[in-house]
């Protein structure tokens, strides 16, 4: 049961009824810390800010801005309980928290201190400063009397005193405010209040004018005063080993979190009191409120605390003077070494840095303003992790010098499963000594990272590049110098080069190919540390999920793969590739009869086609290659589950299986390749002829009793294409209507001019269509269309094919849960295929892009290749692929066009099939080969096809432009006669003595 506290209006001043509600500074659900401000209210006598001391979480209904609220009524509630964001509309709620106002940008509060362990309140005694005076770090601002004597009231802060300040004899409660510091005179509370004893404001009054002789205060680096509040019921922290300090001290480093073993203390023998912990948690509000600030247009937002105490810590920061040292540094001896070892890279890299501490203590030192140094001997080391919800949170790994490797390593597991979803208690994240930030994870090649107060340096490791990984260090030039982290980086350098003396030997550095990517030393794993069930997780079992999860598994990366099917291959496999490759294999057989009367063979030219002979083929191969791929994944160690899979969060996926209940899985990182079904554009009678299968896509055709006497095709894509000549060898009469003045339209200029030249001669292409309707019923359908010049036909068909493209359709992965941003339908991705939460990765047609299944595994090892910490790209411009079209079309690389768009200077020299002696041979001249290379290096950069046995020449195409070879390297090779393959050297010389002729002229 929630415990519900009522947040009320304030009675500022006796003659105070009522005030009104000027802004909410937090919402419901906001966490509420003691001394938190949650409103401001306008009073009769000022506008202040209601401060409420009780931690817990903000809950409605909140009263309205702007509503007029009678002291003692509700303004809202505070609840025990997180998520609980309003009270039940009945409910009545007794109990009240304890609130306080203070005026509006009071500035920084002087709070009652706790200046004994049974002290609980405070009576002032005297004010030594009015408001407006200056105040100087270390000055007696007033005096109390506690249970036990009489005290000085010090503060750690430059500026002016301010308003109001409690009256003199009033008793004030250890961790309320007494009085106020301001930065700038002018800001002091002239229309300052007086506070009586009862905290009501017993008069308003002017402070003392300041004097003008008075220099201009420019606040600098500023500890807070002595701000102890005396929330929770923390038990203290031990004594710190060989130092003394105070049992008020202990208690409140427990509270606020702080490391008693790293402080200096300021009292008698350099006992540590409680202004030491007080002071190594600046609060850096008013540093950065003191900052020039530059107004921008609009209405902004609070802050959220978080982004608050990130704001300030950085603002901080620019206090620290600093520079920036790199050196790179090979991961790789580290990397197999820490896995040998079962230790993470991170805890090895974390031990590396502290023994290379060792041997430069100041690293780990920190300023202390003014003018002292800390000089630590514990490392207790920050190390970036990103939480679940997507934003950094540092968690400390203490006792880095003493503890051993094993040790640590558990320490880290744990705490990285508390930071990731930010459970992590003060001591946990307060006080680093050194700070380690990874973005290798992210691919920036060279990054700084900002130390704030309380550190001398942070580490910022980049992504691995040919030179190895960039180690860089952001150093406070108070504490350190130049060499001092030259010394430091080379020494750490050889300690992680090396790591046998301390870690012990690992395998040999991994080595990944993956497709067109380049790779280097073994790297840094960016797939976040955890206690999941699975590092990654794979949505989707087509070309691009499988090759991933195989290459993932091939380095020994525990991996599941989810699949809505029951057999792996995807679209590639079971409605792509592969069955349209066994109907056009039958279908060549047909067609290549033609030929051979030609050559002297006859009695061929009658061939017969047994469909269900075809179809028992076709499914043999598809059955033969996915119990086939099943198997090899389960041999791998993939863990494979048939079912649906959809996010929860950035952690977690429920997979929904056939039979049985959902469940989830938790991830470290996830790669979505859950490919682009067929797009039915909304024609008329398209997508409702679908049920009745008289309309099919590229999903449904593969359930015909018989190929169809009459097809109506809609879209003269590749696959409308392919599937066009296929039925037209099986005797089948094609209409093909394209909304396009030009169909295939995806292929280079002159080989798809020539392509449909060819294909105009067996079947009828009408572009500039309109398709009016789709009706009828299967075996007796109709599709009414007009052509260019608005003439309507109607075609009679048996089926009518929907070859209108596909199209990611990512509606039900819950992508927005887990900050996956789409560009169009398709999941936005960069060249590593990384989307925009950093641990997920997609790949595939869900990309869009080039949708072929080489393509899509190619991504697939790219994003597996990042996963394991290879600095992996996807290339489109090294990219081929076949249309299995008769003759067929290919293209390796750029088209000429596409070249000079990119801005390079491209040249191309193509060859007629007719002039080569193979395909006479066999009677197969129709075509070309074209060669494509930059002028300037002379690199071949593309290579386009049409010809038959594309599919087996374009090998040598790839070779080409992926292997960067010169026409100089081609015009040499020495290729086999007589084969086509003789062109490739043809082409090469020829377009080489062109570019002899033009250079000399
Ligand atoms: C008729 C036709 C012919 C083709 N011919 C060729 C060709 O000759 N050459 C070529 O390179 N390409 C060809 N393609 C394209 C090729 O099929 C695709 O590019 C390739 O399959 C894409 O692979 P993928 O891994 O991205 O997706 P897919 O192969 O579509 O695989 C995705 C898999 O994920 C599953 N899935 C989807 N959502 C979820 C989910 N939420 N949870 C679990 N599982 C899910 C799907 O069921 C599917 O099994 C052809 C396509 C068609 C339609």
């Amino acid at each position: 049961m929630s415990q519900h506290y009522a947040i009320t209006m304030p009675q500022l001043s006796d003659t105070m009824t009522e005030g009104v509600v000027v802004t909410w500074e937090k919402q419901p659900g906001d966490r509420v810390e003691r001394g938190d401000i949650v409103a401001t209210v306008e009073t009769d006598k000022a506008i202040m800010d209601v401060e409420v001391f009780k931690a817990g979480y903000l809950a409605g209904p909140l009263a309205d801005v702007g509503a007029t609220i009678a002291v003692g009524a509700a303004l809202g509630y505070i609840t025990d309980t997180a998520g609980d964001v309003a009270i039940a509309a009945d409910e009545v709620v007794e109990e009240q928290a304890q609130t306080e106002m203070i005026p509006h940008h009071a500035g920084t509060p002087i709070v009652m201190p706790q200046l004994s362990d049974t002290m609980t309140e405070g009576v002032v005694v005297t004010w030594e400063k009015q408001p407006g005076d200056a105040i100087k770090r270390g000055d007696i601002v007033a005096t109390v009397e506690t249970d036990k004597a009489i005290m000085d009231v010090e503060v750690f802060q430059d500026g002016f005193l301010s308003g109001p300040i409690a009256d003199v004899g009033s008793v004030v409660e250890v961790g309320h405010p007494m009085g106020f510091i301001v930065d700038d005179a002018s800001k002091a509370n002239d229309t300052g209040v007086t506070i009586s004893s009862d905290h009501k404001v017993k008069d308003m009054h002017k402070v003392a004018p300041h004097a003008a002789d008075k220099p201009a205060n420019i606040p600098l680096p500023k500890t807070a005063p002595v701000q102890i509040s005396t929330a929770g019921k923390v038990p203290p922290v031990a004594r710190p080993a060989g130092r003394q300090a105070s049992p008020y001290a202990r208690k409140v480093a427990a509270q606020l979190g702080v490391n008693l073993a790293g402080l200096a203390g300021s009292g008698p023998s350099g006992v540590i009191v409680a202004a030491d912990v007080a002071r190594a948690r600046p609060s850096m509000a008013e540093v950065a409120h003191s900052l020039p600030q530059v107004d921008v247009p609009g209405q902004g937002r609070p802050m959220t605390s978080m982004e608050k105490a990130v704001s300030h810590a950085m603002t901080a920061s620019l206090t620290l003077p600093t520079f920036n040292v790199t050196t790179n540094i090979d991961i790789a001896a580290l990397t197999s070494a820490a896995k040998a070892n079962k230790v993470s890279v991170t805890v090895a890299i974390a031990k590396a840095c502290s023994l290379a501490m060792a041997k430069f203590p100041r690293m780990n030192w920190a300023y202390q303003p003014v003018d002292k140094l800390v000089e630590r001997g514990n490392h207790d080391f920050g190390v970036a992790v990103m939480s679940n919800d997507g934003g950094l949170v540092v968690p400390i790994l203490h006792g880095i010098e003493r503890k051993p490797l094993q040790a640590l390593q558990g320490d880290w597991t744990a705490l990285v499963e508390r930071a990731r979803v930010r459970k992590l208690a003060p001591s946990e994240y307060a006080n680093p000594t050194f700070t380690i930030s990874n973005m290798g994870m992210l691919g920036v090649s060279h990054f700084t990272a900002i130390p704030t107060p309380g550190i001398a340096a942070i580490l910022a490791i980049a992504a691995n590049g040919p030179q190895g990984t960039p180690f860089t260090i952001t150093g406070d030039h108070r504490v350190l110098n130049g060499a001092d982290v030259a010394l430091y980086l080379a020494t750490l350098k050889q300690t992680i080069e090396a790591p046998e003396s301390w870690l012990g030997a690992g395998g040999a550095a991994a080595e990944t190919v993956a497709g067109a990517a380049t790779t280097v030393s073994a790297p840094v794993s960016p797939i976040p540390e955890g206690n999941w069930d699975f590092p990654v997780v794979v949505v989707g079992g087509g070309p691009g999920g499988e090759d991933c999860a195989r290459d993932l598994a091939d380095h020994g990366v525990r991996v599941m793969m989810v699949n809505n099917e029951p057999f792996p291959g995807g679209e590639c496999l079971w409605r792509g590739c592969i069955p349209s490759k066994a109907w056009r294999a039958a279908a060549d057989n047909i067609r290549n009869r033609a030929h051979d009367a030609e050559m002297g063979v006859d009695g061929t030219n009658t061939p017969k086609l047994n469909w269900e002979q075809v179809e028992k083929h076709r499914r043999w191969v598809q059955t033969s290659r996915g119990e086939m791929a099943l198997k090899a994944d389960k041999g791998m160690k993939i863990d494979v589950r048939e079912g649906y899979g959809e996010f929860v969060d950035a952690h977690t996926l429920k997979i929904t299986p056939v039979e049985g209940q959902p469940y989830t899985v938790s991830f470290g990182a996830a790669v979505i390749a859950t490919g682009a079904p067929a797009f039915v554009p909304p024609i008329p009678g398209a997508r409702e002829n679908l049920a009745s299968g008289g309309v099919v896509t590229s999903d449904t055709i593969w359930n015909l009793a018989n190929p169809p006497k009459q097809l109506g095709i809609v879209g003269g894509g590749v696959i409308g294409v392919e599937m066009a000549q296929i039925f037209r060898d099986f005797g089948t009469e094609v209409l093909m209507l394209e909304r396009n003045d030009r169909i295939l339209a995806e292929i280079e200029d002159e080989i798809a001019k020539t392509l449909i030249a060819s294909l105009e001669k067996e079947i009828t292409v009408v572009t500039g269509a309109a398709i009016n309707e789709i009706s009828g019923t299967p075996g007796a359908m109709k599709l009414r269309y007009a052509n260019k010049e608005g003439v309507e036909s109607v075609f009679a068909c048996d089926i009518v094919l929907m070859a209108t493209g596909k199209r990611p359709d990512t509606s039900r992965l819950n992508l927005d849960k887990v900050g996956v941003e789409l560009d169009g339908a398709a999941i936005k991705v960069d060249t590593r295929c990384q989307t925009s939460a950093a641990n997920i990765y997609a790949v595939g047609d869900v990309i869009g892009g080039y949708m072929l299944a080489h393509t899509a595994a190619t991504q697939g090892r790219v994003a597996a290749s990042n996963l394991l910490g290879h600095a992996s790209e996807y290339d489109q411009d090294k990219d081929c692929g076949v249309t299995f079209s008769r003759p067929q079309a290919g293209f390796v690389g750029l088209s000429v066009a596409q070249a000079k768009a990119k801005g390079i200077d491209a040249v191309e020299a193509k060859m007629p099939m007719s002039i080569d002696a193979k395909a006479m041979i066999t009677g197969e001249t129709e075509g070309m080969i074209k060669l494509v290379a930059d002028k300037a290096s002379g690199r071949i950069i593309g290579v386009h096809f049409l010809a038959d046995h594309t599919d087996t020449l374009i090998g040598t195409g790839v070779m080409m432009v992926a292997g960067e070879m010169t026409l100089t390297q081609v015009a040499k090779a020495i290729f086999p006669h007589p084969t086509q393959t003789e062109l490739f050297g043809e082409l090469a010389r020829r377009l080489l003595n062109r570019l002899r002729r033009t250079a000399k002229k």
